[in-house]
């Protein structure tokens, strides 16, 4: 194979499209589903908060199966602001109130859930009963309980649920789940994990209150972390036992700051992992029998790195969220289930819902 060019997001959003750069990305283009020729797909962002802003609007401006049809906001004067931006029909904006009527507009085929999480499993479950198809921003839900009930709910809706789980499409991180589930160096033995960043922000915000996030660092940046492992490993923990530190106690009265975990999978390998709000941390290390591969920074939108057996990996990063939205609405198009469907958001659940019965019981628990 020829070797790969590095470029830059902004190089890459100049010179060409998602499928374009996939061209360049070799074995991640088999991963890229291609939509059929004809519709692109309406999508309305619920919640226009600083990840559909700031993210996925973005997005949408470069997705070619796809594009941004409608908004769902209770902010009149952001609805004005967004459908001047990116010329959005007046009969496809909605509120929290109205949002059911969405049913019967054809201009919008899928619902993008971007709501604090104690919001996620109600407007996932409306959205499949208008008919929709759902992608449910991370974490899925409150707890594993809440996401059986939001599968459950479209599969009876018969509508495809997606979690927002970018990094499946993005290339170093398939890279490092070929490396690890194929086994090019041998079984993997050992992996240490970390995502956390240093919380600096508003301290009544929902992310700090455990009635509307449903934990701290743990649910909103532990959960990369947990599913970097089970990628990288392509098989699911069985075990965890947790422990936790805090630091600014007043601030994070609510919530989780730092959690450490040792997970136990069949393999017997050795996977620790750790979130935080209160350390940047972003990374993932694996140790095989006959080589090691890493990835740092690990989570992040975009200049992501990695090394294998210490040589640099040489992949262009892309711009995640389109080929995520791209390829939902390829699997709608084809009415194929998504790389990551609800089950995937569940079983993340499952263990972050062990690590916190453990942080209270200072025991190992079953996942
Ligand atoms: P945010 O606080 O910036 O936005 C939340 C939006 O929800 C705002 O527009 C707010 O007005 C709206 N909202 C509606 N009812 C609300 C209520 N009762 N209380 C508070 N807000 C309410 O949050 P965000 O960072 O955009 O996160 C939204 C979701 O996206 C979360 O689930 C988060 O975990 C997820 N997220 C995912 C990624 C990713 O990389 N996949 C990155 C950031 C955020």
């Amino acid at each position: 194979m020829k070797p790969i060019v590095k470029t830059s997001r902004r190089d890459f959003i100049r010179t060409g499209s998602i499928a374009a750069g996939a061209l360049m990305l070799g074995p991640a283009l088999s991963q890229l589903a291609l939509a059929k020729p004809g519709k692109r797909l309406g999508v309305a962002l619920v919640g226009l908060g600083s990840y559909a802003g700031g993210q996925l609007a973005p997005a949408l401006q470069h997705t070619k199966n796809c594009y941004l049809a409608g908004i769902v906001t209770g902010t009149p004067a952001k609805a004005t602001t967004w459908a001047k931006k990116y010329n959005i029909a007046s009969k496809n904006i909605y509120n929290y109130q109205n949002f059911d009527e969405i049913a019967g507009n054809p201009d919008i085929d899928i619902v993008y859930v971007v709501l604090p999480v104690s919001m996620h499993k109600e407007y996932t479950i409306r959205a499949a009963r208008a008919g929709k198809h759902v992608i449910c921003e991370k974490p899925m839900a409150l707890n594993a309980a809440e996401c059986r009930d939001m599968i459950a709910a479209c599969k009876k809706a018969n509508r495809l649920l997606s979690i927002g789980y970018r990094l499946h499409f993005e290339p170093h991180t398939q890279e490092v789940m070929r490396l690890g589930q194929k086994q090019v160096f041998g079984k993997v033995t050992q992996i240490d994990t970390g995502n956390g960043f240093t919380y600096n922000g508003d301290p009544n915000a929902w992310r700090l209150k455990k009635a509307m996030a449903g934990g701290g660092g743990l649910m909103d940046m532990g959960i990369y972390a947990i599913q970097g492992s089970r990628y990288t490993l392509g098989q699911e923990p069985i075990a965890v036992k947790a422990r936790q530190e805090k630091t600014r106690p007043q601030l994070f009265k609510d919530v989780d700051e730092t959690v450490f975990w040792e997970l136990k999978f069949p393999g017997g390998q050795k996977v620790t992992g750790k979130s935080s709000y209160n350390h940047d941390w972003s990374y993932l290390r694996a140790r095989a029998e006959k080589g090691t591969f890493e990835l740092q920074p690990a989570y992040g939108y975009d200049g992501l790195d990695g090394k294998i057996n210490g040589k640099p990996m040489q992949i262009p990063n892309i711009i995640q969220q389109a080929a995520q939205m791209d390829d939902f609405a390829t699997c709608v198009t084809l009415k194929k289930q998504s790389r990551v469907p609800g089950g995937e958001g569940l079983k993340d659940m499952k263990v972050v819902d062990a690590i916190y019965r453990s942080l209270d019981s200072g025991k190992w628990e079953n996942i």
